[in-house]
């Protein structure tokens, strides 16, 4: 397989697909960048060997073909600014006469950035006659756009079949592969996993198949109560999903005979009301008074969590381990935070992702102090769960 690093731009067109999928506010002012900034070093890459670049992503859901608030023209100031203040060509469509004489005449050096590819239904139909059209405009294929890997449409994967021999990661794919892999496949040990968030349905297939490869497996969260009724206890109005009780049972067996240690909450800070100003104590996670529902780890199971922690030198955390958008219950959160900082500093490998334990990371302004943080959602969700990414197997076949 083709690198980045080695492959040859001089002359070349690089088709380059990111996931400029950006926030903007009414006034088209983008709200948070990361998606751009994370895909510069790909599309230096190339302009700064020779080649030209052009750049193809979604941006929003267009419903209707092409729609003015969804256009790709509202990103063209920034990235002009983020890559120096160079002249961004933009295109009329992704496909076409008009797209194709302008990257036509594109020399080295230059950026086009093409239409929306989801004003066109065919993009996430995966429609071969349209990715082919999409591939007519450049020499190589560059998939930079983690956040679509799990995805199966004309420019994520389908697109590869037109370069047999110059498809390529980006830098950004390239990274999220190694590190997720660095988790999945060759953790150092003790390999410990923390899955948090609110329910247990969304997390099964990730935890089942973490079984397989952790030492200790944390479960906090909404979660915990599923748990915990399963086992005969009393949990109030905490967060359940009472078809989900045989599996919390299964899951407990299976990691017993695989020889996983589940590591469940043993206290939990219980409130009367899902709000801020909430009366709240700390009771056994399996007696949670009637009427009151649990909302955060209580403080025993803080010092259980840590020291399993600071024990591991592989740690992937996935979800909160309470409500911590509010301050009241964000202790539990905030102390895994800071118990993975801790670890981190001494040599461990640590990768949070997920949109909400990413968020939380952010929130305490640790960001900056853990080993990786993946900000694909459902591409690494999918990644954990075990699956095959059409967007990662297309550049690999
Ligand atoms: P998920 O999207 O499944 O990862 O869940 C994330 C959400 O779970 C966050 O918004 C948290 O506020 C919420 N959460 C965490 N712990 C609890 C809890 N004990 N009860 C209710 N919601 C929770």
């Amino acid at each position: 397989m083709q690198t980045i690093e080695k492959y040859n731009f001089s002359g070349k067109k690089a088709l380059i697909r990111v996931d400029f999928n950006v926030p903007l506010d009414e006034n088209f002012n983008i709200t948070d960048d990361t998606r751009m900034t994370a895909a510069l070093p790909t599309i230096r890459q190339v302009i700064d060997n020779g080649g030209s670049a052009i750049i193809m992503s979604h941006l929003g859901r267009p419903k209707k073909g092409p729609e003015d608030k969804f256009s790709m023209k509202h990103l063209v100031p920034h990235l002009s600014t983020l890559l120096g203040g160079i002249e961004i060509k933009v295109a009329p469509d992704c496909v076409g006469a008009a797209t194709k004489n302008i990257a036509d005449s594109l020399k080295p050096g230059e950026v086009l950035v093409l239409e929306n590819l989801r004003f066109h239904p065919e993009e996430e139909g995966g429609d071969a006659a349209f990715a082919k059209e999409l591939a007519a405009n450049g020499d190589c294929w560059i998939n930079d756009a983690f956040g679509t890997a799990h995805r199966a449409h004309a420019s994520t994967a389908v697109i590869a079949q037109y370069f047999p021999n110059d498809k390529l990661f980006g830098y950004l794919v390239d990274s999220e592969v190694k590190s997720l892999d660095k988790v999945l496949k060759a953790p150092k040990r003790p390999f410990t996993a923390i899955m948090g968030g609110s329910k247990v349905s969304s997390k099964i297939t990730i935890i089942e198949n973490l079984l397989n490869s952790v030492d200790n497996l944390i479960i906090g969260g909404g979660m915990t109560y599923t748990f915990m009724k399963a086992q005969g206890g009393k949990i109030g109005r905490s967060l359940c999903e009472d078809e989900y009780l045989g599996l919390a049972l299964e899951i407990l067996d299976k990691a017993e005979k695989k020889g996983v240690k589940i590591i469940l909450a043993v206290d939990t800070v219980e409130a009367d009301d899902f709000s801020e100003t909430a009366n709240s104590r700390v009771v056994p996670s399996k007696n949670i008074s009637d009427g009151w529902e649990g909302l955060d780890v209580g403080p025993e199971t803080i010092a259980i969590f840590k020291k399993v922690i600071s024990e591991s030198n592989t740690i992937l955390w996935n979800g909160p381990v309470g409500v911590f958008e509010m301050d009241k219950f964000a202790t539990g959160t905030r102390a895994i935070g800071d118990a993975i900082v801790e670890a981190t500093s001494k040599g461990a490998f640590s990768l949070v992702g997920g949109g909400d334990s990413v968020a939380a990371v952010n929130k305490f302004g640790i960001a900056d102090q853990v080993s990786y943080i993946s900000t694909a959602g459902g591409a690494m969700l999918e990644y954990l769960e075990g699956k095959v990414l059409p967007g990662i197997a297309a550049v690999l076949d």
